[in-house]
């Protein structure tokens, strides 16, 4: 029998026995509100913490699928050898401390009309409001033999952190000298947009230690390196001379695992290893939910409260959300967005209105070797007039060159944010 998992079993499940004591915003029925949170990355971990923050009398659960958050920022180092899956992976204890009941489930499917979220293990959660952070789901049909090359272990996309990252560490360090390593990058928007062209740096910063007769050829189905475009090209220049090879407007369109090709629009690129990052869309659970209103992608919101354009009382965040002009999908906007939602949720349920002025801020920390760095950064403000996030000029910008006090930096940056998400 299907099992309705409510307040008290979750205190019990959590030992968050102080949460009891706790009083105010109560739902019209008079239990105290509780909130869902679907995800523990970037922003769903942050927003849970910080709903209990602000809000410490509004029960917080967050459903997660896996036992541990490792970060995809940094996560590049790994393949350069600075850094290991050791340094980049964190377990959830520390939320629990602020009150988060942490559930390691995966949500099945969202009833909006009964604001109930079915596990998978089973059991059903209910919310008086919901927060997804889901990340993202990739396309994998838009790219031909991708399923069959993914069964035959011949393909890796690598770009949630987590086994992928060591099975591809795996392959590079199998590969012979002399060897070619592929990594193909949709067109835009994807996660991280320096993302790629951190990889190949670190890929080849490998190479150059380890294996420096081989190639790495990047197929970017963008027209131009799309983020720090001269810094990086300058690097690859400098650091790696003759080993990056870069092709702009190069879309995969398929995959033949039996002679590890990858079938781009204009010719084939025949490889030893093969990193093919297939397009991207909104997490499936945003998808189940009926929360797309955009290219059959992506959730639109309203960015006052982060609240669905699509179903009232869900809010999307991160990377699942249709991008505001000049918005990457990172995860420092992933953690400024559930700042945005916990403010406005604590607001909602308390019965006030929520800030119409919220700024927030993007940092994206690049390496191009084991310790020099380079950096873009933007503020963003909320257009009422617009509806939107947009950047204000002459706040933000990129490191004039490459250098090593932004690396400093960089680490402490990801050290940061790590403990702000996680407490
Ligand atoms: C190689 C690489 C490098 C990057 N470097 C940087 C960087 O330097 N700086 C930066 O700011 N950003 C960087 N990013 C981008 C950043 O990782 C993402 O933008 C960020 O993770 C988005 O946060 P999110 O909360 O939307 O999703 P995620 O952090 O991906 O979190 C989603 C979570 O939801 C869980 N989940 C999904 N569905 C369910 C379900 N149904 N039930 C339960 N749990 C579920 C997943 O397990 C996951 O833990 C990088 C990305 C990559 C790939």
């Amino acid at each position: 029998m299907k099992r309705i998992f409510d307040r008290r079993d979750f205190l019990k499940l959590s030992g968050a026995a102080a949460t009891l004591a706790a009083t105010g915003c109560a739902t019209p029925g008079g239990a105290k509100a509780r909130v869902v949170v679907i995800g523990g990355g970037f922003g769903g971990a942050t927003a849970a913490k910080y709903i209990r923050m602000w809000g410490p009398s509004i029960e917080v659960v967050l459903v997660e699928t896996n036992a541990d958050f490792v970060s995809c920022p940094i996560s590049n180092l790994v393949y350069g050898g600075s850094k290991t899956m050791k340094d980049i992976t964190y377990g959830y204890a520390g939320l629990k401390r602020y009150g988060v009941q942490v559930v390691r489930d995966t949500a099945y499917e969202v009833n909006t009309s009964s604001k109930t979220v079915r596990l998978v293990k089973g059991g059903d959660l209910k919310y008086d409001r919901l927060v997804m952070s889901p990340g993202i789901d990739f396309m994998f049909e838009e790219i031909s033999g991708y399923a069959d090359a993914m069964i035959a272990k011949r393909v890796l996309h690598a770009w949630k952190a987590g086994p992928e990252t060591v099975a591809l560490q795996k392959q590079l360090a199998e590969m012979r000298d002399g060897g070619v390593y592929i990594l193909s990058m949709p067109l835009a928007p994807y996660r991280c947009p320096p993302g790629p062209y951190e990889r190949v740096s670190q890929v080849a910063n490998y190479f150059k230690k380890h294996k420096p007769r081989s190639k790495v050829i990047l197929c970017d189905a963008n027209p131009d390196v799309t983020s720090k475009g001269p810094l990086f090209k300058k690097a690859w220049a400098e650091l790696y001379p003759g080993m990056i090879e870069y092709r702009g407007n190069s879309k995969a369109i398929g995959i033949d695992a039996k002679t590890n090709t990858v079938k781009l629009e204009v010719e084939d690129v025949k490889g030893d290893v093969l990193n093919v990052v297939p397009p991207h869309r909104a997490g499936n659970i945003a998808v189940k939910a009926g929360l797309i209103t955009a290219n059959n992608r992506w959730c639109g919101v309203d960015w006052r409260t982060m609240e669905s354009l699509a179903v009232k009382g869900v809010h999307v965040l991160g990377d699942a959300t249709l991008s505001a002009p000049l918005m990457p999908k990172s995860g420092s906007l992933a953690n400024q967005h559930a700042k945005v939602c916990a403010a406005a949720i604590v607001a909602l349920i308390n019965g006030r209105e929520p800030a119409s002025d919220p700024r927030i801020v993007n940092t994206c920390y690049s390496y191009v070797s084991d310790d020099e760095v380079i950096h873009v950064a933007s503020v963003h403000e909320l257009d009422a007039a617009k509806k939107t996030f947009v950047p204000i000029k002459g706040a933000g910008g990129v490191s004039s060159a490459r250098n090593t006090l932004e690396g400093k930096y960089a680490w402490a940056w990801a050290q940061n944010i790590w403990s702000d998400v996680l407490g």
